[in-house]
């Protein structure tokens, strides 16, 4: 029986799964992953806050996740309280429960591409329309806040720093789409800890703004992409609404004491952040200096180009061992920023691939 045999709703028929090429190549950056691994110390914080729970395993999670939502409300600061902090398996799962809560169907979401590719498919999946926004060239917002105040979307979506392009949005625009906006404003800051010095996080716009949802994960610059941990800074009544849609004990107690054990240590992972930041500078600097075409980054990746044929460059770094990403605008590839031996296995393979 094929699936074209199953009663699938006609809005998923002809869709693939989503998800980058998982290979097992010598040098990984096409998942802007961490690439720094767990200490030992953290390595063994983990194990025994597994160990602290595993007694308890025959009992359903703490539903609410409170104990966890304090510390994330303690490490995200700007005087939150953990009852303005709200914690899922990913940010993707954040991003499926925001959607649930106020996109649906009849509903529309608006995103400006390019972007985060996951809005659009969980907009979908949700049976909410997707409305495709514009950039100018640059990829700058700032016909932003008018797209909104002529589609009125319930769901609009700001990357920020954006994905695939890199770079952050000032406060002004957000704030503009903020006001322009009737519906929900959700700011995706998954890559916000590697952003540049003097660039503000939208959670400072918070007070006094209760459509405005700003949301986070531990999966880049917390190096815990495989313990599933997004989460998210609102209005109280935003995790109301919610909670309306989140399954129960959707977030196990494993996850948890795994993430509040990251949480007490987090100067370990965090420190590997300031590694990141320096090294896609010298990314960004060197890539110039080859004469090719880069976005700013304030995230653990970076956009060049422009290739006529980009798929031929992807294939070429991965025939020896280097994965990237090939995805972006028209003839533009992204690379995740790793360990620095990694960094020069790239750069050796580029300038083979391209006889720089
Ligand atoms: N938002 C953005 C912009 C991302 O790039 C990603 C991951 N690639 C996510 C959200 C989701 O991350 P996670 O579900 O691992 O938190």
């Amino acid at each position: 029986m094929t699936l074209a045999e199953l009663p699938l709703r006609d809005d998923l028929r002809g869709l693939s799964p989503y998800g980058a090429p998982q290979l097992d190549v010598p040098v990984k950056l096409n998942t802007n992953e961490n690439p720094y691994a767990p200490s030992e110390r953290l390595r063994h914080a983990i194990t025994e806050a597994i160990a602290g729970v595993a007694g308890t395993l025959n009992r359903y999670p703490d539903r609410d996740a409170v104990d966890l939502r304090k510390d994330l409300a303690d490490y995200l600061g700007h005087g939150l309280p953990a009852g303005q902090v709200w914690a899922a398996n990913g940010s993707n799962e954040i991003i499926q429960q925001l959607l649930q809560a106020f996109g649906g169907p009849g509903r529309t979401a608006l995103g400006f591409e390019p972007s985060y590719s996951m809005h659009p498919l969980i907009a979908r999946v949700t049976g909410t329309e997707w409305a495709e926004g514009t950039r100018d060239d640059g990829y700058a917002l700032s016909t932003a806040a008018d797209q909104v105040r002529a589609l009125r979307p319930d769901v609009v979506f700001v990357t920020s720093p954006n994905n695939p392009t890199g770079t952050s949005e000032s406060l002004d625009v957000i704030e503009e789409i903020c006001d322009a906006a009737t519906g929900m404003v959700v700011v995706d800051e998954a890559y916000a800890e590697f952003r540049r010095d003097g660039t503000p996080s939208a959670l400072s716009l918070l007070p006094g703004r209760k459509r405005l949802v700003v949301t986070r994960t531990m999966s880049k610059a917390f190096a815990a992409a495989g313990t599933r941990l997004g989460y998210l800074a609102a209005d109280p009544d935003v995790i109301d609404a919610l909670l309306l849609v989140r399954l129960p004990y959707h977030l196990s107690t494993v996850t948890q004491a795994v993430a509040r054990a990251a949480l007490a240590l987090r100067a370990e992972p965090l420190a590997t952040v300031e590694v990141l930041r320096r090294e896609r500078d010298a990314l960004v600097t060197w890539l110039r200096g080859q004469g090719l075409t880069v976005a700013d980054s304030d995230a653990n990746f970076v956009l060049f180009g422009v290739f006529p044929d980009r798929g031929a460059v992807w294939q070429a770094l991965l025939d020896k061992g280097v994965l990237i990403r090939n995805t972006g605008p028209a003839g533009w590839l992204r690379v995740t920023v790793g360990t620095p031996s990694e960094m020069a296995a790239f750069r050796t393979a580029l300038t083979e691939v391209l006889g720089l």
